[in-house]
């Protein structure tokens, strides 16, 4: 669907839950949130409704994602009824990949296209410390089940922090070389516990080309990321750049909390609420809010935070 600025709207991220099993430094707090009641969050038939309602309105992609969807109970029936839908090009899930161990080879047979994997550095004390709960094992073994699945690329969700990862810049890279890996460095954001960082943390994409001077431009986006190559390699490199480059002029999607909000555009605290209602109500609403979407947001950088109004795990990243 097109919106009024002429820019053609068809992503939808749904978010399943606000819950995880990490405590990502940049995004949740350390004691975790607090679980809200069922009656306020989306039932899965609402989920299903709004998917559909989505896909109606000319949506043919959909990314699930959370919080961690995959501590969501029912996630796999969930999936294998949103991929069902008619219309639909493209089921992707966003996912710390700890559980991908048990679950890949499921979501695959489900109808899931594809998986981003989110994973900051390849050192198991780093992993553990950014994460404060994670093992970098179960990453690793959810990488290798989820090619053994059948997934036939996998994208890397590395978030930039200086001091933190800017050394291992190019052994992410390196993972390119010899697999379908693509690998996108993005810029840390000013929500959540990104809050917290020093300004010197905040580093532009332009460090990994400076790093990496090998990479080539493939001249190409792939939504919001601007597309490099190591020569012959495999896989390739995104870079996505929310703070350092403005792509709301190329924005295509809108978002869905996992409390039922549908959020024209992450970094500002306008949302609608979609729960409670019919498939038919939920369509006009979100063809409303597509209509909506702001042109643009206000400049972001550590000292202009994002006005999402919510931390990431409560929008769905
Ligand atoms: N739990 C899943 C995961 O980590 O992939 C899905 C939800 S998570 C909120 C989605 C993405 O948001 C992750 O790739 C994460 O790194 C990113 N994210 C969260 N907080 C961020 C911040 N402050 N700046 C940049 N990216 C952030
Ligand atoms: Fe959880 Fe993803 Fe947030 Fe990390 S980034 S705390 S894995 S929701």
């Amino acid at each position: 669907m097109i919106d009024n600025y002429g820019r053609n709207i068809n992503y939808i991220r749904i978010s399943v839950t606000e819950l995880c099993n990490l405590r990502c430094r940049y995004c949740m707090p350390e004691e975790g949130i607090e679980k809200r009641n069922h009656e306020e969050m989306m039932t899965a038939e609402e989920t299903v409704d709004a998917a559909r309602a989505a896909v109606s309105l000319g949506i043919d992609k959909i990314r699930i994602t959370g919080g961690e969807p995959l501590v969501k109970r029912g996630i796999v029936k969930l999936c294998r009824e949103i991929a069902a839908i008619d219309g639909l090009r493209e089921l992707c899930i966003t996912t710390n990949g700890t559980l991908l161990g048990q679950y890949a080879k499921d979501l695959y047979d489900a109808g899931v296209n594809r998986l981003n994997i989110s994973l900051d550095t390849l050192d198991h004390d780093k992993f553990r410390y950014i994460t404060r709960l994670g093992e970098l094992n179960d990453v690793f073994e959810g990488i290798e089940a989820a090619f053994e699945a059948g997934f036939e690329k996998i994208k890397i969700n590395t978030v930039l922090m200086g001091g933190f990862n800017d050394d291992e810049i190019e052994n992410f890279v390196a993972l390119t070389k010899d697999r379908p890996i693509e690998v996108r460095f993005i810029e840390l954001m000013p929500i959540g516990g990104g809050l917290d960082f020093e300004k010197a943390q905040f580093i532009s994409c332009q460090e990994v080309l400076q790093r990496v001077p090998e990479l080539e431009s493939m001249e190409m986006s792939d939504g919001v990321a601007s597309m490099y190559r190591l020569p012959g390699a495999a896989g390739r490199v995104g870079l996505i750049r929310p703070i350092s480059c403005e792509f709301c002029s190329g924005c295509n999607k809108i978002r869905l909390t996992a409390d039922g909000m549908l959020k024209p555009c992450l970094h500002l605290d306008a949302e609608i609420s979609i729960k409670g209602h019919t498939q038919e109500e939920m369509k006009a609403v979100m063809k409303q809010a597509i209509l909506d979407k702001p042109q643009k947001r206000d400049t972001m950088d550590a000292d202009n935070p994002s006005q999402a109004g919510r931390n990431m795990n409560r929008i769905g990243g």
